[in-house]
């Protein structure tokens, strides 16, 4: 697999460890590594930084001067989107959906909102239920009678551009279990606008890694998951040129943990959060990597993964935590001594 013939602006700091997290495999009786894609460097880094190393290159190969993506408020996205375009000199424009109807302050203009702005993007809100897609179509029309060249890099940078970003992950992920000699039994983590399942399910069958992953959802019922991570997984290996070698039954998402809705915290996953926390010294995030890791505790309690060594895939988020500090009472940690 010949990735660097795809136009490639490296940005992201690769690899990113993979390191065991031994306070959590003795409380869940499960061996459980951690790959850390919340290390990728780029404004707290995440997972959108990987797929941007390939979305920024074809913005810059289409002679872009302006970028413009679309998220919910606490997009990560947008966030590393807006870091990118900052580094590279490019415009940014953020359209924001108001997915949670939240009315808190700090949801609003905290966490990733404030660092999209000190990053230099703009930002636009918009109430829940509108056609982002064909928002973001408008703006960027605007912008281009104005005399400016878009690039509309898709909610989630999640297109067969943006998954080469982690069929990339899967060929670093391998590189780094085969050079060390370690065998990983299951990879599992949030999964969302799909990009980075599809471009993992894409590496990994392109390399016949047989290494199952399973993704937790964040938003979509699974069918509907399933079925998106499937298309652009198939359409990522279209553009690699091994077009059919994605196997249906390798897409695997479990929506259990997605509780009340997209970006609404959830209690396993304000737990997870804290574990992670508290057993790890790793931040999680409510939206995305709280209810994955919710999904691994839960069924690593309940003993789906018995006699494997798992490896988590932290996507990162983070930066939203300024965002939700409502989710949290840590008013017991004030104390008098
Ligand atoms: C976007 C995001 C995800 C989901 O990744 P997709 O490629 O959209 O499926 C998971 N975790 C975090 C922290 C994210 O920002």
């Amino acid at each position: 697999m010949h990735l660097s013939r795809f136009p490639r602006v490296h940005l992201a700091h690769l690899p990113t460890p993979l390191e065991p997290m031994k306070r959590l495999s003795k409380e869940l009786g499960v061996e459980l590594w951690i790959k850390r894609d919340d290390c990728t460097g780029m404004s707290t880094g995440g997972n959108k930084t990987r797929k941007l190393e390939f979305l920024m290159a074809e913005a810059i190969e289409q002679g872009a001067d302006m970028v413009m993506t679309q998220g919910a408020t606490q997009t990560n996205h947008g966030r590393q989107t807006a870091a990118y375009a900052a580094k590279l000199g490019l415009a940014c424009h953020i359209l924001l959906e108001d997915r949670t109807g939240y009315n808190n302050p700090n949801y609003n203009t905290n966490g990733n909102v404030l660092l999209d702005h000190l990053h230099g993007a703009t930002t636009e809100k918009f109430a829940a239920g509108h056609d982002m897609p064909a928002e973001m179509e408008r703006a960027a029309e605007k912008r281009r009678a104005e005399g400016h060249n878009v690039y509309v890099i898709p909610g989630g940078g999640s297109n067969p551009t943006g998954a080469l970003g982690y069929v990339n992950c899967a060929f670093e992920l391998l590189n780094q279990v085969n050079t060390s000699g370690m065998k990983i039994d299951r990879l599992v983590h949030a999964t969302g606008s799909s990009g980075t399942q599809a471009g993992l399910v894409a590496g990994m069958s392109a390399m016949n890694a047989q290494i199952p992953i399973l993704g937790i959802g964040t938003r979509a019922p699974q069918p509907k998951q399933e079925q998106m991570v499937y298309d652009l997984a198939c359409k990522t290996v279209d553009k690699l040129g091994c077009s059919g070698i994605v196997k249906r039954e390798d897409v695997i998402a479990n929506t259990d943990y997605v509780g009340e809705g997209y970006g609404i915290p959830t209690e396993s996953g304000i737990e997870a959060i804290r574990m992670f926390a508290e057993f790890e010294g790793i931040l999680l995030d409510p939206c995305y990597s709280a209810k994955g890791a919710a999904g691994l505790i839960d069924l690593a309690r309940k003993g789906a993964f018995k006699d494997e060594r798992v490896v988590f895939l932290h996507t990162g988020g983070a930066a939203a935590l300024g965002g939700y500090d409502f989710a949290f009472d840590t008013s017991d940690r004030w104390v008098t001594l």
